[in-house]
């Protein structure tokens, strides 16, 4: 049966701030068609029907930064200063893991994110061999980056990795995964070792993924090596002759706003990570009203500590809010393009998903309708931000497959998950 029919569904296409009631036809990895489906498109034997009764069906949500196999290290080390935080806790705890740890604790992320919602995501870490095969075996989408950094890059492995791991995984398990590069940020690539990575992914037609004005220790250490912002540093270095995807962007100025939109570089924004780390506020609404692409991340579960997009997206919206002291900052669908469409520009998959439209791969969630919460169902779109839990998507549709079926994942061994990486966490202590 390679045809799918979602019945009787309330759809939300992300191209209109609008609910309709309809159908959706699935062929093979392809939306057909949305609404009205013609009964001559599909015979009653070759179509499996999900029954969309109470559901909305919508994009799933796109998760632009995170670090899969943190997992591992969630609840490990909270409540504390950045510095101490990494150097003291998750450094030597990283340094410990092995390639078959970070394969479970990813593969623990793939189900808490297919779980509540997540479709695709954008990871950069380690052991990305490993991640690469999760991602084959879970069945979600994603843009898989070796992380690297200077100081522990011994005769440039990092980045041998990296064009191994395009070679055997870009455009592989039928198109779902994408292989980029990551240098880890400004302040952990010297201009010599950004050229070599900014060279690879020019030779390989491929985007950069990285870490950009975290912290203000960040912009003080560039401003004292070479009198710039990061991101005058990054475009002096030639990063915006390529695909970028800057997660955090938390300290930049008009000025770098500026060079951002120029160069159509997109920004992945982390709330949750920002706040919990007291890293500070990214300039959110500047952004967008710039025309810069943003979406939305979690970062890793030691920062944040869940993979839930839907908290994330309340916690989004009601930060701006309360920031710029504007209650009509960030509203619940401008959050919601963020969590979609902004994630599919960011990750370069705009022509593929992020919207429910005919011609698209099929990367679809059905939410719940039928809770407390979203009753009495006065504007479901504004109910999606500020009340939907992740736990309220009930099917998952993935590349036109079924990954997740009645709060189901039928092909995998979720016990089996959670004991490795309980176990893998026991071992990295
Ligand atoms: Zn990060």
């Amino acid at each position: 049966m390679s045809k799918l029919l979602i019945k009787n569904t309330y759809i939300l296409t992300m191209t209109e701030e609008k609910l309709t009631k309809g159908d959706i036809l699935i062929d093979g990895q392809f939306i057909v068609a949305v609404g009205q489906v013609p009964a001559s498109m599909f015979t009653d034997d070759q179509v499996e029907i999900l029954d969309g009764t109470n559901c909305l069906t919508m994009p799933g949500l796109v998760n632009t930064h995170t670090h899969a196999g943190m997992t591992l290290l969630r609840s490990y080390a909270d409540d504390m200063e950045l510095m101490p935080w990494l150097n003291d806790a998750i450094w030597p705890a990283e340094a410990k893991m092995t390639d078959e740890h970070i394969y479970w604790g990813s593969k623990l992320a793939m189900v808490e994110m297919i779980r509540s919602g997540t479709t695709a995501f954008a990871d950069m870490y380690s052991s990305m061999e490993e991640v690469a095969r999760a991602v084959s075996e879970t069945g979600i989408r994603a843009n898989l980056a070796r992380g690297c950094l200077a100081i522990t890059d011994h005769d440039d492995n990092s980045i041998k990795e990296s064009r191994t791991l395009f070679d055997h995984w870009h455009n592989s398990a039928d198109g779902r995964i994408k292989v980029w590069l990551a240098p880890h940020s400004p302040y952990t690539c010297p201009p010599d070792y950004l050229a070599k990575l900014v060279n690879l992914a020019k030779e390989l037609k491929t985007g950069l993924h990285i870490h950009v004005a975290e912290t203000t220790d960040e912009i003080n250490q560039i401003a004292e090596n070479y009198q710039r912002t990061p991101v005058e540093y990054l475009l002096d270095n030639h990063v915006f002759d390529v695909p970028v995807l800057a997660a955090h962007c938390v300290y930049i100025n008009d000025n770098d706003m500026t060079i951002l939109a120029q160069h159509h570089a997109a920004v992945a924004h982390n709330p949750a990570s920002n706040m919990k780390l007291a890293s500070g506020i990214a300039p959110i609404a500047a952004m967008l009203e710039k025309g810069i692409t943003v979406g939305l991340g979690t970062d890793g579960t030691s920062s944040n500590n869940s993979l839930n997009l839907f908290r994330d997206m309340s916690i989004c919206s009601f930060l701006h809010k309360v920031n710029l002291l504007d209650p009509t900052a960030l509203k619940a669908y401008d959050v919601l393009k963020m969590a979609t469409i902004g994630g599919a520009k960011a990750l370069g998959w705009e022509q593929e998903i992020g919207t429910l439209v005919v011609g698209k791969k099929a990367d679809i969630i059905m939410v719940d309708l039928d809770k407390p919460h979203f009753c009495p169902w006065n504007n479901v779109i504004a109910d999606l931000v500020y009340s939907a839990q992740g736990s309220d998507v009930k099917n998952s549709i993935i590349d036109g497959k079924i990954v997740m079926k009645n709060y189901q994942l039928p092909h995998l061994d979720v016990r089996e998950i959670y004991q490795k990486t309980y176990e893998s966490a026991q071992a990295i202590k």
